[in-house]
């Protein structure tokens, strides 16, 4: 790299008129190890350009590359932290300060309504870097909203998962995030709408054993590693050797765990399409029956108003 650093780097400080150009403008691909500069990076949703890696991406970018422009991030409620007041070689309060100020969150999971490809969706995006993107009542709390927002809304909900499991420093009250989130991910289905899982590497732990498995639709990233206990503990468990790939999204999909595995960039139009196929399965050019009680409903109105309602807003423009 010397060249760069040499004979490069203050070619574009001259060219920018810039003293200082951040050192960060080269990212390494942690799978195959090649250099990548960081607008291609960018262009390429944080996908290695080289080997097709897909690296961790913090909430917000999943966010930006998931929902049409204009959406809203939305404020959770504060939720009760520390219960325990707990400390290893640190307090747990001074580890989560920490967390909160590096990510710019309050806890792990981050929130936004809007629209995908102009269907209308609430997403909820785990952030893994937010202390492994653990399951603390803050978290509890994001899923909870987020699923009252989906039915207030009549929005399907999504959910890009990344977590290594339950937050230990919370203890009890981390697992009680495990029913919690299945009843909140439940209140969605019973108000007949699409509930998405979209399980980004790593999905293990409470999570997996909690709402992400219980999605209408999974799907997964390629190579995503999804599991509840890791590879080495059932090993040792089972006493015998697992089958290559275990635990990988492409192994899921072969064993029926998943529906689909898509790539990144492709995400974004795959989750509109499976909206559009869960929400608004009207053919063009055909007029669906009304229900046998809806029907009985309207018998005395003239025949016009028993016209559906046109099914979708294509291009709707983004709740503001
Ligand atoms: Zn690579």
């Amino acid at each position: 790299m010397n060249w760069i650093s040499e004979w490069a780097l203050p070619k574009i400080q001259t060219w920018l008129g810039r003293k200082e150009v951040p050192d960060n403008l080269w990212h390494k691909c942690p799978a195959c190890e090649q250099m990548i500069f960081h607008r291609d990076l960018e262009r390429a949703l944080h996908v290695c350009t080289h080997c097709g890696h897909h690296m961790r991406i913090p909430a917000a970018k999943r966010i930006e590359y998931t929902l049409d422009p204009g959406f809203q991030r939305i404020e959770l409620p504060k939720a009760p932290v520390d219960p325990l007041r707990f400390r290893d070689q640190r307090k747990y309060a001074d580890r989560l300060k920490e967390a909160q100020a590096k990510a710019a969150m309050d806890d792990a999971v981050m929130v936004a309504h809007g629209t995908i490809e102009g269907r209308r969706a609430v997403v909820a995006a785990f952030e893994f870097g937010f202390m492994g993107g653990s399951m603390s009542p803050g978290v509890g709390e994001a899923i909870v909203t987020a699923a009252r927002l989906a039915v207030l809304q009549d929005a399907p909900l999504i959910v890009f998962t990344a977590s290594g499991g339950a937050r230990m420093q919370e203890g009890a009250v981390s697992l009680m995030q495990m029913p919690r989130t299945v009843i909140a991910t439940q209140m969605v289905k019973e108000a007949g709408l699409p509930f998405i899982v979209v399980m980004a590497d790593p999905t293990t732990g409470g999570v997996t054993a909690s709402f992400a498995m219980l999605g209408d639709i999974h799907i997964a990233e390629p190579k995503a590693l999804i599991g509840f206990a890791g590879a080495r503990v059932i090993e040792q468990t089972v006493r015998e050797t697992l089958p290559e790939g275990f635990q990988r999204a492409e192994y899921l999909l072969e064993h029926g765990i998943l529906d689909m595995v898509v790539k990144r960039g492709e995400m974004r139009e795959r989750l509109a399409q499976v909206i559009s196929l869960l929400r608004e399965p009207v053919l063009p050019g055909t007029v669906p029956e009304p229900a046998p009680a809806l029907a009985d409903a309207m018998a005395p109105a003239p025949v016009d108003a028993m016209k559906p309602a046109p099914v979708a807003a294509p291009k709707a423009a983004p709740e503001a």
